[in-house]
């Protein structure tokens, strides 16, 4: 079955779903072909920290995420914040003298700068942190900040119904399309192969996460100088609902691990730590119950009587393979030598896709180069 369109996107995660929203929105026909349902890669196994906070060694991609934030408020101001998934109202830092993190001068340093750059903080004492967050067992002189623009999402809530504003403009989203190769016009691309479908356009958009260095040397005819995207394991956990309210915000631990805890929509809390991700990441079921323990063993450390036990059967456990770019920050724009194709890949994801989304449909639609998009193009790594 042959078919034509003006844009195809390869994969329906947020990043996809994003750039096929932006683009049926600019009266353009587009067809996205994502290879099982929409949101069941990395987009459905994430934290989803809406934030600008972590991200201040760079300023420029500090703005990218902050714009990024702010995108997605715009849509649950558009379409209700239930029915985009987006919850929250910050993220607190904290740490006290002698903990396994080094202590707050780190953090106060953090938001320190984050002010500079306009990005507010509230500064807080033990009192202040208890305020906020009165489950949690602060030790004497801890001291940290709330970042209160920072946000959390369900995200494949966000996905789903960007996806229903995308048929609704009459974009069309197919489920079960694995992309197998594409169609070449001497050394042009123009489609793609979708058994049963052929389907060509001007415009391919590859957002197929931590498939697009496979999909992009495919396109390229290619793997010399494949697109440095490595594979990053992440395991996350999730409990049942609570009795209690355990915590209120985004929540990063000073264990020294980047701990991490959020609440969830249903009333149970989310975890996660940059050290179980390093060490029980594979997707053995020995392995995730490993992590899944230590993960909520490790809140009993923060949060006396936290039903860590009695979660550790029931709650649920999932991996997610972030896309992460070799510098760490985002590929995006046409590849040198095959133009026709356009790729996109952040470990950032759920905070820029929309806005991303909105950026690249104006490059790829309107032809209009978007300046916030330089420093971020497939080509510093010799594409
Ligand atoms: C544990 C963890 C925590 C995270 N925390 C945060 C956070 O707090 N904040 C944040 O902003 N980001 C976070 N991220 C990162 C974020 O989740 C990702 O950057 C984002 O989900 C990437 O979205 P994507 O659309 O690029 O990829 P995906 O969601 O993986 O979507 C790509 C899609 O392409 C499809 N596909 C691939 N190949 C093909 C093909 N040949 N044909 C058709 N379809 C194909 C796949 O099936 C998949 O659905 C986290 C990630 C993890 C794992």
């Amino acid at each position: 079955m042959s078919e034509r369109a003006d844009v195809i996107v390869v994969g329906g995660g947020i990043v996809g779903v994003s750039v096929a929203y932006a683009v049926s929105r600019l009266g353009r026909r587009v067809i996205l072909l994502e290879e099982r349902t929409i949101a069941s890669g990395t987009t459905g196994a994430s934290f989803s920290w809406l934030n600008a906070t972590a991200k201040t060694d760079n300023q420029h991609y500090h703005a990218l995420n902050r714009r990024g934030l702010e995108r997605h408020l715009e849509l649950a101001a558009e379409w209700g914040e239930d029915a985009v998934g987006l919850a929250g109202t910050g993220s607190i830092h904290w740490s006290y003298p002698g903990a396994a993190d080094g202590g707050p001068a780190a953090l106060l340093a953090r938001a320190e700068k984050l002010d500079a750059w306009a990005y507010p903080t509230v500064l807080l004492d033990r009192r202040g942190l208890g305020a906020l967050e009165p489950y949690i067992d602060f030790p004497h002189g801890s001291q940290g900040f709330l970042a209160p623009l920072d946000r959390w999402l369900d995200a494949p809530r966000m996905v789903r119904r960007m996806a229903v504003e995308t048929r609704e403009e009459g974009g069309d989203i197919r489920e079960g399309a694995l992309v197998t190769g594409f169609a070449f016009d001497g050394n042009a691309v123009v489609g793609v192969e979708a058994p049963p479908y052929s389907i060509f356009a001007p415009q391919i958009v590859l957002a197929g996460g931590t498939a697009l260095s496979a999909l992009s040397a495919r396109a390229r005819r290619s793997l010399a100088r494949a697109l440095p995207v490595r594979p990053s394991p992440g395991l996350l956990v999730d409990t049942l609902p609570l009795e209690r309210a355990w915590l209120r915000h985004v929540v990063y631990f000073p264990d020294g691990a980047g701990f991490h805890m959020r609440p969830t929509f249903d009333g149970g809390v989310c975890l996660g730590a940059d050290d179980i991700d390093a060490q029980h990441a594979g997707r053995h079921e020995d392995s995730l119950l490993t992590g899944a323990t230590a993960l909520l063993h490790r809140a009993t450390d923060f949060l006396p009587d936290f039903p860590a036990l009695e979660q550790a059967a029931a709650a649920h456990t999932r991996i997610g393979v972030r896309p992460m770019p070799e510098d760490g920050l985002p590929i995006v724009g046409p590849l040198s030598a095959v133009p026709q194709v356009y790729v996109v890949a952040t470990h950032s994801g759920i905070t820029l896709g929309p806005y991303l989304g909105d950026l690249v449909a104006r490059e790829v639609v309107l032809g209009a180069q978007q300046a916030e998009l330089e420093p971020y193009r497939p080509q510093r790594f010799g594409q």
